[in-house]
């Protein structure tokens, strides 16, 4: 009986640096082909067509498409620190909608935090879209926050808890179910209470709120 099967090998080991999009920086990594044999008694003989290329980082281990080797550092960065205000903009809005009463002083004091992180205004038509996008996924601030959380640095997670917290405080003191949800916030993005209190000292000194 002559025993054929197919095997998954990762082959290449090209190695350079590149601006990881996981680490936010600069590391080392190594280019790898993923290709598929078919093997004879277990050994691998003839190559199937399909390959996979991927880079993986040295630091994080993640893998990327190759064209993250291919794109200046200065344009990956903008691209994940656009996606990184929007998260920010979505926790900002899931938390002006928990109270289930959108004020003037909120939807200003939104637009203004989101401006200052992204230096873009947030159009009445971007608005809408999110608040019906989120209503429908019946997301909380802290649910949201723990997923986007892996494409955040510390900052950007600092900025999500800023956010929520000067959308809440907009309009007067906070009602306890806001209490409630802003405190599991920064549990969910892995912020200690040490720096929570920091952050809320932060937020009270913002210039736009
Ligand atoms: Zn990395």
């Amino acid at each position: 009986m002559v025993l054929v099967g197919t095997i998954e090998l990762t082959l290449g080991s090209q190695r350079g640096e590149f601006y990881c999009p996981a680490c936010r920086d600069h590391r080392s990594y190594r280019r790898k082909v993923r290709r598929a044999f078919v093997t004879l008694y277990f050994i691998p003989v003839i190559p199937l067509g399909k390959t996979a290329e991927f880079v993986i980082c040295d630091t994080c281990r993640q893998p990327f498409e190759p064209w993250v080797l291919e794109r200046p550092a200065d344009e990956i960065e903008s691209m994940l620190r656009a996606a990184a205000c929007e998260h920010v903009l979505r926790v900002m809005i899931l938390t002006m909608l928990a109270d289930e009463v959108v004020s003037d002083e909120e939807d200003r004091v939104l637009r203004s935090y989101y401006r200052h992180i992204s230096g873009k205004e947030l159009t009445n038509e971007q608005l809408q879209f999110e608040i019906e996008q989120l209503t429908a996924s019946g997301l909380t601030p802290a649910l949201y926050g723990a997923q986007a959380a892996d494409e955040l640095t510390d900052r950007e997670r600092e900025e999500m808890v800023i956010g929520a917290f000067l959308v809440a405080s907009a309009s007067g003191p906070l009602s306890d179910a806001q209490l409630d949800e802003l405190q599991l916030l920064p549990t969910a993005l892995g912020i200690d209470e040490n720096r929570f209190r920091e952050l809320i000292a932060e937020a009270m000194e913002f210039e736009g709120a």
